[in-house]
């Protein structure tokens, strides 16, 4: 089956007008608003005679007889939708603000016209079963396209979960690597002076198949299914009251690829790629907060990821919304406050998380190889990366991976010795020395006064 889209664009002028809807109604602020809008259906049941869902079969190597994604409750949605959750992650509560204070209409159609992906991402054999992706959509960039006779059949909502498009990137430690010579403007990869780099992105959104999710997990699915519903505190009933709905669109942050060089070498085995997997660090990563490794290491695996691509392979940073360990950044603050008044020890480190969070981390890497499945990639030639978590992961998905590359001590802000040594000691991949215990204690961060 091809998965070209060709044959679905349609030319047509876009046909959004704009909204005339705005709060057309006196507002009523009582609670009883809440019920001027006709019978609330908590939730739908398996048993329920009207309950047929728009047949769904995850794995299937056929985008047409796997069928769409389709969550929303919107239009013929309430008894025909197949997926659990809402789309968008956390941004599905933005379009609840927005249709419960008028500002969008709750039939808008999406125009997609010109929206497609400006690259062919090739179908690839591990797209297809039950094991290899469990985590996101594999059609995800296609599904307007693909299922648009389905959405115009059922009066359903179809919406795409991956969306592909083009850009440069400008960094300022981009251009002091030109100056230094380290890299080579090519007018290709790297398009000027100014170490403005071109890039293909992939913006990926969450879809877990939970039945698979729970396998990785060494769980049951009941069990998944039990916690999700639980741990939100009931955000989504139908976790437990459709278990015949086997997808769930949680409201977590995706990820987004950045590829350099050729899209079509990441799965190309006689192509060296190196790679980047990384999780998101705001304060640094943004903000260059001097904390911890998180910016360099993102420049590092950047700039190696762009020196790969020049020499004729590809480079690839694929960056997770995983706040904090996936923490967030409310108690990574926190757990920063207690290691600088309690001392602030490499020894100590994990310690501290752990008092206030229980863990020392909630990343789970187990799900993150999906990207890689999706994008093709069978080995990596040069892992940007001294994560344990990370290359178990991976390699536990059967990829290969050559070669580990640390971060250079050089690019180590001072302040974050106590982050990377701690990291080394609980078993990050170092070509340098592993400090004992005792050494740890000595590995002091920097104090604030209070
Ligand atoms: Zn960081």
């Amino acid at each position: 089956m091809s998965t070209t889209i060709d044959k679905h664009l349609h030319d047509a002028k876009c046909t959004h007008k704009p909204l005339e809807l705005i709060n057309e109604k006196p507002i009523d602020y009582s609670a009883d608003g809440l019920f001027g809008y006709g019978k609330i259906q908590l939730t739908t049941y398996t048993e329920d005679p009207e309950v047929k869902p728009i047949p769904l079969a995850w794995g299937h190597s056929n985008p047409l007889s796997r069928g769409p994604i389709t969550p929303s409750r919107y239009g013929n949605g309430m008894y025909k939708h197949n997926a659990i959750g809402a789309h968008a992650g956390p941004y599905s509560i933005y379009h609840a603000l927005a249709v419960g204070s008028k500002q969008l209409k709750l039939n808008h159609k999406a125009d997609y016209t010109n929206a497609q992906p400006p690259v062919d991402f090739p179908q690839q054999p591990q797209w297809s079963g039950l094991e290899k992706i469990v985590a996101m959509d594999p059609f995800g960039h296609l599904a307007p396209w693909l299922f648009s006779d389905v959405s115009e059949k059922e009066g359903v909502e179809i919406r795409p979960t991956i969306s592909i498009t083009k850009a440069n990137l400008q960094l300022t430690e981009l251009k002091e690597e030109v100056a230094k010579g380290n890299l080579k403007v090519d007018g290709e990869v790297c398009v000027n002076s100014n170490g403005d780099l071109h890039i293909t992105k992939l913006a990926v959104d969450p879809v877990w198949y939970l039945p698979g999710v729970a396998k990785r997990f060494g769980i049951s699915e009941g069990t998944l299914r039990r916690a999700l519903f639980e741990d939100t505190n009931g955000m989504y009933p139908e976790l437990i009251t459709r278990p015949d709905i086997k997808v769930f669109l949680p409201p977590i942050g995706g990820l987004t690829v950045y590829i350099m060089g050729d899209p079509k070498f990441v799965s190309d085995p006689s192509k060296k790629l190196a790679l980047r997997v990384h999780d998101e660090c705001s304060g640094s990563d943004v903000f260059g907060s001097d904390i911890c490794t998180c910016r360099p290491y993102l420049i590092f695996g950047i700039v190696e990821a762009a020196k790969e691509a020049q020499n004729g392979g590809s480079g690839m940073v694929i960056y997770f919304r995983k706040e904090g360990r996936a923490l967030g950044e409310v108690t990574k603050y926190l757990v920063y406050n207690a290691r600088k008044r309690g001392g602030d020890t490499a020894a100590e480190y994990f310690h501290r998380t752990e008092c206030i969070a229980g863990v020392k981390d909630m990343r789970f890497q187990a799900l993150m190889p999906d990207i890689l499945h999706f994008l093709g990639v069978t080995k990596i030639d040069r892992m940007l990366s001294m994560s344990n978590m990370k290359y178990d992961a991976i390699v536990d998905q059967g990829i290969t991976i050559k070669e580990r590359v640390p971060i250079p001590d050089e690019m180590i802000p001072p302040d974050s010795r106590v982050e990377i040594d701690a990291k080394i000691a609980a078993g990050y991949f170092t070509t340098g020395k592993v400090m004992t215990q005792d050494e740890l204690k000595n590995v002091q961060g920097r104090t604030w006064e209070i």
